[in-house]
């Protein structure tokens, strides 16, 4: 996305005229002696004033937004360290990306310290209030699955929020500065407006028709009844007073306070339009249930791969053990860039076993059993990729594993493939790296593009429909299905922020957007820098393709060009990605460090109408 912001504070403008927006595509020679590429070509600056690429020291940054990037280099350049530019940032994306970044949804946060050399993660998902069940998501009256729609713009769908709680835990173990603070750049945006653009304008309109029956929602994002015109200004000063009260009175306002309860009312009172005839189903969520959410940390997933540490985020997301365990089975290959065709299907068949076993194992880890150690070992990796035949792809679903530490040397699949529940392409993905090696890597996401459409009155900010990740009935063979909603369970995530640390010191950081896309949009990113001899921006702009055991893969344009006939040949039924937008899966952000401090910020060139990549020294 991209949009030029108009109407800005003093603070606002002093970022944009302090800032030099030179970018460097060229990756230097990177830890590792990998080698770069020029393999596809890389825009040097997007639309806009947006860049995909920087490369400088004192800091580095990658976002989806311009003015996102842009709050979290003047945090780093005032003396803040990655964590209080992570959280900047993410406060920001709130106002400018209200409909995928709020603070009525949740996400994953990663972090690697450079002072313990440790890498932490911290669980900012939302949880399903106590009173969910199994069966939420039947409707009592026709006992079927309620229709998706239905449910994602409902009370029911709103899980409780957990991005303030996420905020208050990593900037109090790992932050510099308040919350007040890092809150001032989205205050001054949220008030003083920006500029809205064609694709603000798209997101509104595909909201439009339940926007308007919504009455919070309508009078903030529909003025006059209509989505804001293009180039217009768009101010939310009910969101400027939020944060404002946030930073004074703390996320006790948010957790247990009149905000809570303000959160609450919508959820059990969905603020319906008189005479609208949507249906718009009350939710479960009660006080009890805000004043119960914690952000705990997590043990990081960690793989090893070709001599590099991979971390990742752990369950209730699958992404750090589908991540992981595709990249334990690659490892059994030999992935040459010279060949990039049987490396293509080594990571399709890779990606097609791990998803397998991500339906059938994968869910929140503090209800139910998850047998993570065995999904992220060598061994049961071997036991999987011994189904692999290096000539021909598997008839897709196929079944999932046995991750039950037999590790019987080519164990036959056992039990029943399962289908792939939807999940959109939306929510962001953020990185940062500060001048002393810590590093950030962080999906935020209120789910569909829109959340639940539930705007809490006067608020200025969009509840999610995070628990519409749940599975809606079990499976009809009867197989166990570790993803149906429960009390305070979480519902499982494809999130994946993913960071690479090579000798204990930072190397890489990385994600995207993308519903149950995100998981491959990260590995082909790796396989492309690690294993095809890409530097990082050619990784993120090459064409992608997604195997998650379906029957078809679905790929970029670009990918079926460039080897749809040779996979084809091999038997993958490859098939244009439907989006939306269609034709184009992901929108990541990375980052390198190319030697110590030295960072290269990546962002994507074209997709999602480009990124933003910033650095606070550029070096040309
Ligand atoms: N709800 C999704 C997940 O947790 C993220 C939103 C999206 O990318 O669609 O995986």
């Amino acid at each position: 996305m991209h949009r030029r912001r108009s109407g800005r504070t003093p603070l606002a403008l002093a970022l944009v005229a302090g800032m030099s927006l030179v970018g460097v595509g060229q990756a230097g020679a990177a830890p590792g002696a990998l080698s770069a590429s020029s393999a596809a070509p890389v825009a040097m600056s997007g639309p806009q004033g947006k860049q995909p690429v920087a490369t400088g020291y004192g800091g580095a940054v990658s976002t989806v937004d311009l003015d996102a990037s842009r709050t979290a280099i003047e945090v780093l350049r005032r003396g803040g360290n990655a964590v209080d530019a992570a959280v900047a940032a993410s406060a920001t994306l709130g106002v400018t990306e209200p409909y995928v970044a709020a603070i009525g949804g949740g996400g994953f946060f990663t972090y690697y310290d450079a002072k313990t050399r440790r890498v932490h993660t911290i669980d900012g998902r939302e949880t399903a209030p106590r009173a969910m069940g199994e069966r939420a998501f039947i409707d009592p009256a026709t006992g079927v699955p309620l229709p998706f729609n239905d449910a994602v713009t409902s009370g029911l769908s709103v899980g409780v929020p957990g991005t303030v709680a996420q905020w208050e835990q990593v900037l109090s173990r790992y932050g510099t500065r308040g919350l007040g603070t890092l809150l001032q750049p989205a205050i001054d945006i949220a008030e003083s407006g920006f500029t809205v653009d064609q694709e603000f304008y798209d997101q509104t309109a595909l909201n439009a028709d339940r926007f308007k029956d919504i009455t919070p929602s309508r009078r903030l994002f529909l003025p006059g009844g209509q989505p804001p015109a293009v180039g217009s200004t768009f101010r939310n000063p009910d969101l400027a007073r939020t944060y404002r009260t946030l930073a004074q009175s703390g996320p006790d306002w948010f957790y247990r306070g009149g905000l809570g309860k303000e959160i609450v009312r919508t959820v059990e009172q969905p603020p319906v339009e008189p005479g609208a005839t949507r249906k718009v189903r009350p939710g479960l969520m009660t006080p009890a249930d805000l004043a119960a959410y914690r952000a705990p940390y997590r043990k990081p997933t960690r793989v090893t791969y070709r001599g590099l540490d991979v971390y990742g985020m752990a369950p209730p997301s699958s992404g750090g053990s589908t991540v992981s365990e595709a990249l334990n089975i690659l490892e059994n290959f030999r992935l040459a860039e010279s060949d990039p065709v049987q490396a293509l299907h080594y990571y399709l068949e890779a990606s097609k076993l791990a998803y397998a076993d991500r339906g059938r194992y994968v869910g929140d880890s503090d209800k139910v059993d998850v047998p993570l150690r065995e999904l992220l070992s060598k061994g049961y990796a071997k036991e999987r990729s011994c189904l692999i035949d290096p000539a021909k792809a598997a008839v897709a679903p196929v079944p999932p594993g046995s991750p039950d530490g037999s590790r019987r040397p080519c164990a036959p699949a056992s039990g029943t493939p399962r289908a792939l529940e939807y999940e959109g392409p939306q929510t962001t993905h953020l990185v940062v790296a500060d001048r002393w090696g810590n590093m950030v890597a962080y999906n935020v996401t209120i789910e569909q593009f829109g959340g639940s459409g539930l705007t809490v009155p006067g608020r200025g900010f969009l509840l999610n429909n995070e628990l519409t990740d749940f599975s809606f009935a079990p499976p009809a063979n009867g197989t166990p299905d570790p993803n149906l909603p429960a009390p305070g369970k979480r519902p499982r995530s494809s999130m994946a922020p993913t960071l690479v640390l090579k000798n204990g010191r930072p190397l890489l950081a990385v994600g995207s957007p993308g519903g149950s896309t995100i998981i491959t949009t990260v590995l082909q990113i790796l396989l492309n820098r690690f294993d095809l001899g890409m530097d990082l921006p050619t990784a993120l702009a090459a064409p992608r393709a997604t195997q998650r055991n379906t029957p078809q893969t679905l790929a970029e344009q670009a990918f079926i060009d460039r080897y749809g006939a040779a996979l084809r040949a091999k038997g993958h039924d490859v098939a244009l990605f439907p989006g939306p937008p269609p034709g184009q899966i992901g929108a990541a952000t990375g980052l390198e460090f190319l030697r110590p401090g030295l960072v290269q910020a990546v962002a994507e060139p074209v997709r999602r109408h480009g990124g933003s990549a910033l650095v606070v020294h550029p070096v040309r």
